[in-house]
């Protein structure tokens, strides 16, 4: 898949690309003063949850298609485009007639292919051209990610964008959402044209955390962010521990240090070599032992031993990660490396055996 700059008309090219406003379009007046207030700060998107997505039945649902006259009205008078989420047909249609300009499909929505697919027919044919952001799942699985980014991009929709919104886990510890990098860095990986954003209100659940996890996105070479930001957080009707005021989103994005020299000097070209290097003898020595392991294999098959030998494999363990720890490596890392050793030295021993 490729895809086309989020940019709308009049945008400049710039690092990051910001996306901010409440979590939800709560009065005509909350909406008005946030953003008028945003786009004094230089904000030119606007987002606000009209339908909300709630985990239980009786909270705040959001305020409705009443709300889109509201965000016309920002349109016009703070000079802002606008998006807001979308969960099913009726809302695309009802958010398409009332000129928003960009969509966002949330967490509990991608997870889920026959909503994901019943947005996706809605949006063909129609003359909504983009952009849509589809945020992860809130389970883990890239999979599922990229495939209601398929749906919308096989609706014809080439404007797609990924938010990185963070992962539902039991325990709430640090964040209220864990952010497993390795996850949006894969998807980069996998689709290096899509433009990436991260969500730091969602992942943190907490104010403290938005300056912290946006200097890391930057770090991670993301393309933008999207806050919530409310005109009193405190009063906020929903999700109030991480939204934060205009001013405070203006003094954190001030803060920001964008590294974006792409430029190789001749001494880091010098260390990738090296890097390289480091690798193919890292391979080598892992072909040698699998050869060994497999010999070993070859033993144990005419001596009529099982292939795992539990006692050995501990001991291999323990003494591994101590001298990992000794050269200054991470235990949790050597733990994982090791394991995965193991595994396919197993293979390789099954597959003597069975020869
Ligand atoms: C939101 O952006 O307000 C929202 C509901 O987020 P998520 O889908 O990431 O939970
Ligand atoms: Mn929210």
């Amino acid at each position: 898949m490729e895809f086309e700059s989020i940019l709308l008309p009049g945008m400049s090219n710039q690092r990051p690309l910001v996306i901010a406003g409440p979590c939800s379009a709560e009065t005509e007046e909350q909406v008005m003063t946030t953003a008028k207030d945003l786009a004094n700060i230089g904000i030119q998107i606007y987002r606000a949850g009209i339908w909300k997505p709630r985990t239980k039945p009786g909270g705040f649902e959001g305020i409705g298609a009443e709300g889109l006259p509201w965000l016309q009205r920002v349109k016009k008078e703070a000079g802002m485009y606008v998006a807001t989420e979308v969960a099913t047909e009726k809302h695309v249609n009802e958010a398409i007639k009332a000129g928003i300009d960009m969509l966002w499909i949330g967490a509990r929505t991608t997870a889920n292919p026959f909503a994901m697919q019943e947005i996706a027919d809605a949006l063909q044919g129609g003359n909504f051209t983009g952009p849509v952001l589809v945020k992860n799942p809130v389970n883990p699985d890239l999979e599922l990610w990229i495939g209601a980014i398929e749906r919308i991009y096989n609706a014809g929709i080439r404007k797609i964008g990924a938010i990185h919104r963070g992962f539902s886990s039991y325990d709430k510890k640090l964040y209220r959402n864990l952010p497993q990098w390795h996850i949006p860095i894969e998807l980069k990986r996998r689709l290096p044209s899509l433009p990436l954003l991260v969500d730091p209100s969602h992942i943190g659940g907490k104010r403290e955390l938005i300056a912290p996890l946006s200097q890391q996105a930057m770090d991670l070479n993301y393309d933008g962010l999207i806050v919530e930001s409310h005109c009193y957080p405190d009063r906020a009707w929903s999700d109030k521990e991480q939204q934060i005021m205009p001013e405070a989103l203006s003094f954190i994005l001030n803060l920001l240090v964008i590294r974006d020299t792409n430029q190789t000097t001749e001494s880091l070209s010098e260390l990738r070599h090296q890097i390289d290097q480091l690798d193919e003898e890292l391979l080598a020595v892992l072909s040698k032992r699998m050869r060994v392991s497999r010999e070993i294999g070859q033993y144990k098959k005419e001596h009529q031993m099982p292939v795992l030998q539990t006692f050995r494999y501990d001991e291999i363990l323990v003494k591994r990660i101590k001298q990992a720890k000794e050269m200054d490596m991470g235990e949790a890392f050597m733990k994982e490396v090791l394991e995965a050793i193991h595994e396919e030295s197993i293979r390789q021993q099954m597959e003597v055996l069975n020869q």
